[in-house]
Protein backbone atom coordinates (compact mmCIF):
# COMPACT_ATOMS: atom_id res chain seq x y z
CA UNK A 1 0.00 0.00 0.00
CA UNK A 2 1.08 3.56 -1.23
CA UNK A 3 -0.09 6.22 0.89
CA UNK A 4 0.34 10.03 -0.97
CA UNK A 5 0.33 13.96 0.54
CA UNK A 6 0.33 16.61 -1.45
CA UNK A 7 0.78 20.23 -0.15
CA UNK A 8 -0.66 23.30 -2.13
CA UNK A 9 2.85 24.19 -3.08
CA UNK A 10 2.48 20.49 -5.14
CA UNK A 11 5.41 19.24 -3.10
CA UNK A 12 4.53 15.53 -2.81
CA UNK A 13 5.20 13.23 0.22
CA UNK A 14 4.55 9.27 -0.61
CA UNK A 15 5.16 6.73 2.03
CA UNK A 16 5.56 2.82 0.82
CA UNK A 17 6.84 -0.45 1.82
CA UNK A 18 10.04 -1.66 1.15
CA UNK A 19 13.11 -3.50 1.84
CA UNK A 20 16.23 -2.32 2.67
CA UNK A 21 19.50 -3.58 2.28
CA UNK A 22 19.71 -7.08 3.48
CA UNK A 23 15.89 -7.36 2.91
CA UNK A 24 15.21 -5.13 6.46
CA UNK A 25 11.82 -4.32 5.88
CA UNK A 26 11.54 -0.23 6.01
CA UNK A 27 9.00 2.75 5.24
CA UNK A 28 10.52 4.63 2.67
CA UNK A 29 8.91 7.91 3.00
CA UNK A 30 10.10 10.07 -0.33
CA UNK A 31 9.73 14.09 -0.98
CA UNK A 32 9.24 15.30 -4.33
CA UNK A 33 9.31 18.93 -5.45
CA UNK A 34 11.36 21.29 -7.55
CA UNK A 35 12.72 18.27 -9.52
CA UNK A 36 14.19 16.39 -6.83
CA UNK A 37 12.82 13.08 -5.05
CA UNK A 38 14.62 12.10 -1.95
CA UNK A 39 14.40 9.27 0.16
CA UNK A 40 13.95 8.70 3.63
CA UNK A 41 14.21 5.16 5.02
CA UNK A 42 12.49 4.55 8.39
CA UNK A 43 13.34 0.84 9.98
CA UNK A 44 9.93 -0.59 11.41
CA UNK A 45 11.29 -0.31 14.93
CA UNK A 46 11.56 3.41 14.27
CA UNK A 47 7.96 4.36 12.74
CA UNK A 48 6.30 4.78 15.51
CA UNK A 49 8.96 7.41 17.13
CA UNK A 50 8.77 9.37 14.23
CA UNK A 51 5.16 9.35 13.90
CA UNK A 52 5.09 10.54 17.82
CA UNK A 53 7.40 13.27 16.76
CA UNK A 54 5.23 14.52 13.72
CA UNK A 55 2.42 14.64 16.13
CA UNK A 56 3.64 16.28 18.80
CA UNK A 57 4.79 18.87 16.15
CA UNK A 58 1.19 19.35 14.83
CA UNK A 59 0.36 19.80 18.41
CA UNK A 60 2.59 22.27 18.85
CA UNK A 61 2.03 24.40 15.67
CA UNK A 62 -1.89 23.75 17.35
CA UNK A 63 -0.65 25.92 20.22
CA UNK A 64 1.39 28.62 18.21
CA UNK A 65 -2.18 29.22 16.89
CA UNK A 66 -4.00 29.62 19.76
CA UNK A 67 -1.60 32.17 21.17
CA UNK A 68 -0.97 34.12 17.79
CA UNK A 69 -1.66 37.85 18.74
CA UNK A 70 -4.83 39.78 17.90
CA UNK A 71 -3.01 41.27 15.20
CA UNK A 72 -3.23 38.09 13.13
CA UNK A 73 -7.07 37.52 13.45
CA UNK A 74 -7.79 40.09 10.68
CA UNK A 75 -10.19 42.76 12.40
CA UNK A 76 -8.32 45.82 11.84
CA UNK A 77 -9.31 49.43 13.25
CA UNK A 78 -7.13 52.17 12.26
CA UNK A 79 -7.24 55.88 11.43
CA UNK A 80 -7.80 57.22 7.55
CA UNK A 81 -8.73 60.01 5.95
CA UNK A 82 -12.06 60.41 3.46
CA UNK A 83 -12.18 60.86 -0.07
CA UNK A 84 -12.91 64.24 1.36
CA UNK A 85 -10.11 64.70 3.25
CA UNK A 86 -12.23 64.45 6.61
CA UNK A 87 -10.71 62.32 9.39
CA UNK A 88 -12.24 59.10 10.10
CA UNK A 89 -11.91 55.35 11.42
CA UNK A 90 -12.62 51.97 9.77
CA UNK A 91 -13.28 48.95 11.05
CA UNK A 92 -12.30 45.85 8.75
CA UNK A 93 -12.27 41.92 9.21
CA UNK A 94 -10.71 40.12 6.52
CA UNK A 95 -12.44 37.17 7.09
CA UNK A 96 -12.04 33.97 8.45
CA UNK A 97 -12.82 29.75 7.63
CA UNK A 98 -16.68 31.23 8.33
CA UNK A 99 -16.76 35.06 7.47
CA UNK A 100 -16.71 36.56 4.34
CA UNK A 101 -15.27 39.53 5.83
CA UNK A 102 -16.53 43.02 6.33
CA UNK A 103 -16.14 46.66 5.86
CA UNK A 104 -17.40 49.63 8.34
CA UNK A 105 -16.15 53.20 7.08
CA UNK A 106 -16.47 56.60 7.93
CA UNK A 107 -16.75 56.11 11.84
CA UNK A 108 -16.11 59.44 13.76
CA UNK A 109 -14.05 57.80 16.40
CA UNK A 110 -11.54 55.09 17.17
CA UNK A 111 -14.36 54.11 20.08
CA UNK A 112 -17.60 53.60 17.11
CA UNK A 113 -15.45 51.52 15.09
CA UNK A 114 -14.36 49.41 18.11
CA UNK A 115 -18.14 49.22 18.76
CA UNK A 116 -18.63 47.94 15.13
CA UNK A 117 -15.53 45.45 15.84
CA UNK A 118 -17.18 44.02 18.56
CA UNK A 119 -20.57 43.92 16.90
CA UNK A 120 -19.02 41.76 14.45
CA UNK A 121 -17.16 39.49 16.31
CA UNK A 122 -19.98 38.90 18.50
CA UNK A 123 -22.85 38.51 15.56
CA UNK A 124 -20.44 36.91 12.78
CA UNK A 125 -17.60 35.45 14.49
CA UNK A 126 -19.81 33.78 17.71
CA UNK A 127 -17.68 36.06 19.84
CA UNK A 128 -14.82 34.80 19.37
CA UNK A 129 -12.52 36.96 17.62
CA UNK A 130 -11.10 34.46 15.22
ZN1 LIG B 1 -15.46 38.61 10.31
Amino acid sequence: MTYRYTDPDGHEIETAPETHWGGEPVVTIRARGNGATIPVRIPLDRLEEFIAGARDAGRQAARQEQHAPATTTGLVVQPYRTDRGDPAWVFRCWGTDSCDGWLSLDHTSQQSAERARDRHVAEEHGGDPR
